[in-house]
């Protein structure tokens, strides 16, 4: 056994939370401040700027104390009243798992459900909203990460927008790793984090926030103020003027600073590229050594993860033990429905070089035949690497 539980694997090339950046881990060491000393007020109004140019905002977004899990339930407790009929969008187990929220704050939820290796198709939620005039929330999941498939969030959002309703996106693993930003799905709350693609560690949660989502939380008699949950409390912390309701993580916000430099000085459009080139790569090498891709067709397929069906006869957790164990290469499982039927391959922050798709599929088709498997490695690197070549 080369790489023993207790050792560090090589790399890790898992869908997240994924290792950071170099740089941010640098920027986690700098002086924790006090809150409200001078120079951390005006470093944290300018986290805040520099969240809003990476993502494309008129208003400013917040970012709360926690890891993204806290920033769907914060947007669910406070835009979701008792008398909003929600639909939910359901393309996995993340946008499953927002449903039972939705469900804590109104009796009235609907949802459209597809295979969770399918996309959401838009003229269902069409049919679906014309079906329903009283539905007035609608909830999505633009990359459901445990299916590895994309949804198309931004002609969702003019359907919904259309219709007069609020929309609440997870973007959680697809922003900072391809086109996606708030205003351009017309969200009105807009849930990401620093632990996906723009590689610093999990422990908080970016949002963006539209003016009509504001009024609408501040029409919630029901919202969270004064609760770790609240969205409402953060409205004007991003100014250097301002109290904030509670202690920021300080060493947080530092690291996601880097994050967002980094971010923004490669250049977005530079970024999202190498996402897209490695999963393009990973998904030709895969296919090449004779594994399935899980998504229905490669159009949805995610340019931040890769899933691959688990071949019939092989244990999913076996085959991860084994690439970890072997080749000290980390992937992450399905989860809930699609744990044992897939194993994803992340390309997020750090991971999204085209070279690591060469390291995920030998790592991967080597695991495979230690079980038993018939993947031909070769031919899934070379595969990889015309991709990578031809770019
Ligand atoms: C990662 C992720 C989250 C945050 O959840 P954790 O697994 O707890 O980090 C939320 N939604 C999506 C789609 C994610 O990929």
């Amino acid at each position: 056994m080369r790489y023993t539980p207790e050792m560090e694997p090589a790399v890790t090339l898992t869908s997240g939370p994924v290792n950071a950046y170099p740089d941010v881990l640098r920027g986690l060491g700098r002086t924790v401040l006090y809150d409200y000393d001078p120079a951390f007020q005006r470093l944290y109004e300018q986290v805040v700027e520099k969240a809003q140019v990476a993502m494309r905002t008129e208003t400013r977004p917040v970012i709360l104390q926690g890891e993204p899990v806290l920033g769907l339930e914060a947007a669910a407790a406070s835009l979701i009243a008792p008398e909003d009929v929600v639909l939910n969008l359901v393309s996995g187990v993340y946008s499953k798992g927002f449903g039972y929220w939705a469900k804590r704050y109104s009796p009235n939820v609907l949802e459209l459900e597809v295979p969770y290796n399918e996309a959401v198709d838009p003229a269902a939620v069409a049919e679906m909203l014309k079906a329903h005039p009283e539905i007035t929330v609608v909830s999505a999941c633009e990359h459901d990460t445990p299916s590895g498939t994309i949804n198309p969030i931004e002609e969702i959002g003019t359907l919904v927008r259309a219709h007069g309703a609020y929309l609440i996106v997870d973007a959680v693993s697809s922003f900072g790793g391809m086109r996606t930003h708030p205003e351009d799905c017309r969200a009105d709350i807009y849930v990401t984090g620093p632990n996906k693609c723009l590689g610093a560690p999990p422990g908080l949660t970016m949002l963006g926030v539209s003016g009509r989502g504001w009024d609408k939380m501040k029409a919630n008699a029901n919202a969270p103020r004064a609760s770790i949950l609240s969205i409402l409390d953060w409205e004007n912390a991003w100014s250097r003027e301002e109290a904030f309701p509670f202690t920021p993580s300080v060493a947080e916000i530092n690291g996601l600073d880097v994050a967002l430099d980094l971010y923004l000085g490669e250049g977005p459009e530079k970024v999202w590229e190498r996402h897209a080139l490695t999963a393009a790569a990973t998904r030709a090498g895969v296919t090449a050594m004779g594994a399935a891709l899980w998504a229905a067709r490669e159009t949805i397929a995610s340019p931040t993860t890769t899933a691959v069906r688990t071949p019939e006869g092989i244990d999913e957790a076996e085959l991860r033990r084994v690439a970890r164990e072997r080749y000290g290469v980390v992937f992450s499982s399905g989860r809930a429905e699609t744990q044992g039927k897939l194993t994803r391959i992340g390309h997020m922050g750090p991971t999204a070089q085209p070279i690591f798709a060469v390291a995920a599929v030998t790592a991967l088709g080597g695991a495979l035949n230690a079980l038993g498997g018939t993947a031909n490695v070769g031919r899934g690197v070379e595969a990889a690497l015309a991709v990578i070549d031809a770019a």
